[in-house]
């Protein structure tokens, strides 16, 4: 079996189709895959049906936008009902903010003499607005050479183009996961450049608020990371995920099925999803 529980597709902030994601997903021999949009769960009948196709089971997934004193954190939600009327109304609000977000970035860039508004809408095509779609926006009318570019000059902290978010706090994402029948997992933990007594203090948090999991192999942690994340998963009893967090084929350090599988004494994940 091969998992990879971490993926985008066009739907949010990723370049292929779900039936295309779960095609790649086939060659890459995955087995398991979690399809995580960023705040939408739009992509999960097409990716379920191409799954059905292939001998590869699809994991409904959600990637959820949250703050925990002050720090923006991505919670994954693995194995929700998609018809949940708690959770959908939870992705609402968090759409509903970034609806308001993208026109508050538009207005910014547009205050900077950056006209994106036309540009971004053709990119969106009804996908969630991200801040990629700006980023390829700005690199498609020259601003930027490439979108890693894009994140340096603009969208960032003091930068045109940034508007600070609002997200929901962790217990409530916690809980629109967990009533939705899902296991909440705290994404890529060292992205968020927490010491470690602060990631201490975040797992404490989890542990109160019910989020029960934690990847610890991503495409991007090495071995030594991995052992360190498996060590903390261990002490603190909390699942183990794998995730490569794939966005699209031009970003060779996120390649689907590139993260590495768990260290053999984790209690993983899907032992609690339901799977075969
Ligand atoms: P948003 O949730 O709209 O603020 O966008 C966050 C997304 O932007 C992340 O999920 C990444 O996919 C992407 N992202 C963030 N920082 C960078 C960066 N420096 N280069 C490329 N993509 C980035
Ligand atoms: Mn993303
Ligand atoms: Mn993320
Ligand atoms: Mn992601």
């Amino acid at each position: 079996m091969k998992f990879d529980l971490h993926c985008h597709s066009h739907c949010s902030d990723g370049e292929l189709s779900p039936a295309d994601l779960v095609a790649l997903a086939g060659e890459c021999e995955i087995t398991h895959l979690a399809l995580t949009d960023h705040d939408t769960l739009s992509g999960l009948a097409e990716a379920a049906e191409a799954a059905r196709k292939r001998e590869i089971q699809l994991i409904n997934g959600v990637e959820l936008s949250c703050s925990w004193n002050g720090q923006l954190l991505h919670i994954l939600g693995l194995g929700v009902d998609p018809e949940n009327t708690g959770l959908l109304q939870g992705i609402k609000i968090n759409m509903e903010r970034r609806t308001v977000r993208a026109l508050a970035m538009v207005g910014d860039f547009a205050e900077h003499g950056i006209e994106l508004e036309e540009e971004v809408d053709t990119l969106l095509k009804g996908a969630v607005p991200t801040r990629p779609h700006f980023a390829q926006a700005l690199v498609n009318l020259g601003y930027a050479r490439d979108k890693r570019q894009a994140f340096k000059r603009f969208l960032v902290p003091g930068k045109p183009g940034y508007v600070p978010m609002q997200w929901p706090n962790l217990e409530q994402i916690s809980e629109w996961i967990t009533e939705a029948g899902g296991v909440a997992v705290l994404a890529h933990p060292l992205r968020y450049n927490l010491t470690r007594s602060k990631l201490l203090r975040l797992i404490g948090a989890m542990q109160n608020v019910g989020v029960l999991g934690m990847e610890v192999s991503t495409s991007t942690t090495d071995r030594q990371q991995t052992d360190m994340l498996a060590d903390l998963a261990v002490q603190h009893d909390l699942l183990a995920s794998v995730g490569s967090d794939f966005h699209s084929l031009d970003q060779p350090w996120a390649r689907l099925g590139s993260a590495q599988p768990l260290p053999a004494h984790l209690v993983p994940v899907w032992s609690e999803l339901t799977i075969s």
